[in-house]
C-alpha cells in the first residue's frame, strides 16, 4: 500500500480510538495498526458494556462527527515517568511504554482535536480534509489476545475497511461477497463434489461420484500433457518402513507432522508424507547408463501429513493430500531443458482454465537457519543459481523469497490470478542436489564412470485438492463441458415424450457424453431450476415441436439456445469436450 494510505488507514485507527472512548469511556484502548484492506483498533471492554457488531454504526457515526474537529496532529516528547503516570490505569499501553524505554527509544504522544494516543508519528497531516468519510466503513468486531498471545487476555478487535475513494470500497466489498458465494466449501456441496464425516475425520474428504469424476479427468488431462515429454507411470505403497526415511532424513525433519506405525512385531512403519523417497528406489533397481537418462517418473497418489486439527477447512489443508507428482532423475547438464518442458505443462494446464498471467517465485533457503534443510551451503548455492538462471532466460515474471524453500532444495512456485483477482501459489519445480546424495544416485556417464545424478520434483496441480478449491472459485461452480460430471440434463415435456428423449439420450451416452435423462413427476419449473443450480453446462427441454421435427433445443447455461439435429447435437458437444473449451 502506498504511504499516503498507510497514513490515512493509521489516521482512522486512532480515529476508531477516539469515538469508542466517546462511547465506551471505560474501554481501555491497547494497539491500532494500518492493514491490507484498512484498520483495526484492539480493546479492553472489561470495565462495562462490550461493544459488538450492532453497536458499530453509531462509533461510526461519532467517528465521521469527531473527523470534523481534526484540523491536524501536534506531537511531543515525554518523559518515561510522564507517560507512566498517563497510562497508569492502561497496563496494555504502560506495556508498550515499558517497550519502548527499554529500546532507548523516545516516548512520543501525538494529539489531534482533543485525542491523544501513544504513537511513532505516520498520519494525515489534514485529517478532516484527506479522509474521505464514505471510504471507510467499520466491518466486525472479533475476539483476539492481547499481543496473539493465548496466556494474556482476550480483547475485542474492531475492524473497518478503509480505502482512497468510495470506488475502491464498494469494489472491495462487492469482491468479499462474491468470494463468500464462490467459496468452494459451500459450492462443493451444492455440486456434491465431496463431504466429510465424524466418524472419518477432519481434513479427510470423502470424494462422491460426481467429485471423482472431476479428479480423474484433471488426473487424465495431466497425464495426457506429461506424455508428451515421455513421462512413466509408476506405483508405490502409501507405508514405508521406518529405513527409508531416515536415509532420506524425513525422519528428523518432517517431526511431528509423519504419521507414524508401529506394527504388531512392534516394527516401526509411517505413512508417505511424500513420494520421493520411495520413487528413488524405483531409479535405483539397476544401473543406468548416460543413454537412459533422463528417467521420468509421474505417479498421482495420496501422501497423508499430520496437520493441527485447528488448522483445517474445506479442501485448502487436508490430511490426506492427492499430489500429482513426478521425479525426473536427470543429468547436471539436462536440468534446464526438463524445467522448460515442465514448464511447458505448466504453462499449458493453467490456461487450459482461464488463469491470468502467472508471477513465479524463487523460493530459496535461509542461510541464517541451516538446521531445517539437508546438505551443505554450497550445494545450496548451486541449485538456486541454476534456477536464476532458468527464469531468467524463460523471461518469466519472477521475484525471489528467502527461507520458503522445501526441505531437500529450492522451488520454482508459480502464482497463478483468479477470476477475483486473487493470487494463489499453484505449481512447484524444485530441483534436489541432496536426496540423491544420500541415497548414492548415479548414472554410469560416456567414460564409463559413476557420476551424481540429480532429482526434479514437480506437482503442477500441487495437490488435487488444493486446485479443485482453488479452480472451483475461480470458475464460480462453472465447470467447462469436459470437465462437469454432468454435462448436459434432457427434460422431456412429459411422458408422451419420452421415447423421443430416450433416442437423443441413447445417441449422446453412446458418443461417450455424461447425459441424464429426467423423467422425474416434477414440474418443468423445478426442473430447469435444478438443472441451473446443479450449474450444468447444457440443458434439453424437449416437447411436441422436437419431437415432430426431430431436433432439440439446446439451452446453455448462460441461457443463449439453439436448435438442431439430433447429429449436429452430438458434433457440437463431442468437438467442445475433445478442444477443452472453457
Ligand atoms: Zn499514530
Ligand atoms: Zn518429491
Amino acid at each position: 500500500m502506498s504511504e499516503q494510505l498507510q497514513n490515512k488507514r493509521h489516521t482512522l485507527a486512532h480515529l476508531l480510538g477516539a469515538a469508542v472512548l466517546q462511547n465506551y469511556p471505560h474501554a481501555k484502548l491497547t494497539l491500532g495498526p494500518a492493514i491490507d484492506n484498512g484498520f483495526y483498533y484492539d480493546f479492553d471492554f472489561s470495565g462495562g458494556p462490550t461493544l459488538g457488531d450492532d453497536g458499530l454504526k453509531d462509533v461510526q457515526k461519532s467517528m465521521k462527527k469527531i473527523l470534523n474537529g481534526w484540523t491536524g496532529f501536534s506531537h511531543r516528547e515525554v518523559s518515561v515517568e510522564e507517560a507512566r503516570e498517563l497510562y497508569q490505569d492502561n497496563p496494555y499501553k504502560l506495556e508498550l511504554v515499558n517497550e519502548i524505554n527499554e529500546r532507548g527509544e523516545k516516548i512520543t504522544l501525538y494529539t489531534v482535536g482533543t485525542f491523544t494516543d501513544l504513537c511513532r508519528g505516520g498520519h494525515c497531516e489534514h485529517p478532516n480534509k484527506d479522509l474521505d468519510t464514505d471510504a471507510f466503513k467499520l466491518d466486525k468486531v472479533a475476539g483476539a489476545y492481547w499481543r496473539g498471545n493465548e496466556k494474556n487476555p482476550m480483547l475485542s478487535r474492531v475492524y473497518g475497511l478503509a480505502f482512497d475513494t468510495k470506488d475502491e470500497l464498494v469494489a472491495y466489498q462487492t469482491q468479499i461477497e462474491e468470494a463468500k458465494k464462490r467459496d468452494h466449501r459451500k459450492l462443493g456441496k451444492e455440486m456434491d463434489l465431496f463431504t466429510f464425516s465424524d466418524l472419518v475425520g477432519a481434513g479427510l474428504p470423502l470424494w462422491t461420484p460426481k467429485g471423482t469424476i472431476v479428479r480423474h479427468l484433471l488426473d487424465e488431462y495431466m497425464w495426457q500433457l506429461r506424455s508428451k515429454h515421455d513421462y512413466q507411470r509408476v506405483t508405490i505403497p502409501h507405508i514405508t518402513k521406518k529405513d527409508l526415511y531416515e536415509k532420506s532424513g524425513h525422519w528428523e525433519k518432517f517431526g511431528d507432522e509423519l504419521f507414524r506405525i508401529k506394527t504388531r512385531e512392534g516394527k516401526e512403519y509411517a505413512l508417505k508424507p511424500m513420494n520421493c523417497p520411495h520413487h528413488t528406489q524405483i531409479f535405483d533397481r539397476h544401473p543406468h547408463s548416460y543413454r537412459d537418462m533422463p528417467q521420468r517418473y509421474a505417479e498421482t497418489t495420496m501422501v497423508y501429513r499430520d496437520e493441527q486439527s485447528g488448522e483445517l477447512g474445506g479442501l485448502t489443508r487436508v490430511l490426506s493430500i492427492t499430489q500429482d507428482d513426478s521425479h525426473v532423475f536427470c543429468r547436471q547438464t539436462q536440468v534446464k531443458e526438463e524445467f522448460f518442458r515442465i514448464w511447458d505443462i505448466v504453462d499449458t494446464f493453467y490456461t487450459t482454465f482461464g488463469f491470468a498471467e502467472m508471477r513465479v517465485r524463487l523460493s530459496f533457503h535461509d542461510p541464517s537457519d541451516m538446521e531445517k534443510y539437508l546438505g551443505t551451503p554450497e550445494i545450496w548455492q548451486s541449485a538456486e543459481n541454476a534456477l536464476r538462471e532458468i527464469a531468467a532466460e524463460r523471461k518469466a515474471n519472477f521475484f525471489e523469497a528467502t527461507g520458503e524453500a522445501a526441505m531437500y532444495g529450492p522451488k520454482l512456485d508459480f502464482m497463478a490470478k483468479d477470476s477475483l483477482g486473487r493470487e494463489h501459489q499453484v505449481a512447484t519445480i524444485q530441483l534436489d542436489m541432496n536426496l540423491p546424495e544420500r541415497f548414492d544416485l548415479t548414472c554410469i556417464n560416456e567414460k564409463g564412470e559413476k557420476e551424481r545424478v540429480v532429482m526434479i520434483h514437480c506437482a503442477i496441480m500441487g495437490s488435487i485438492e488444493r486446485f479443485t478449491a482453488v479452480m472451483t472459485e475461480h470458475l464460480g461452480g462453472n465447470f467447462p463441458l469436459w470437465l462437469a460430471p454432468e454435462q448436459v440434463k434432457i427434460i422431456p415435456v412429459n411422458d408422451a415424450h419420452l421415447p423421443y428423449a430416450d433416442t437423443v439420450y441413447q445417441t449422446l451416452k453412446a458418443a461417450g457424453l455424461r447425459v441424464t435423462l429426467d423423467s422425474d413427476n416434477e414440474s418443468m419449473g423445478k426442473k430447469i431450476r435444478a438443472a441451473k443450480t446443479d450449474r450444468l453446462p447444457y440443458f434439453i427441454v424437449l416437447g411436441d415441436q422436437e419431437v415432430a421435427d426431430q431436433t432439440v433445443t439446446l439451452e446453455k447455461r448462460d441461457g443463449t439456445k439453439q436448435v438442431v439435429s439430433i447429429t449436429d447435437l452430438t458434433t457440437l458437444l463431442v468437438t467442445e469436450v475433445a478442444e477443452k473449451r472453457n
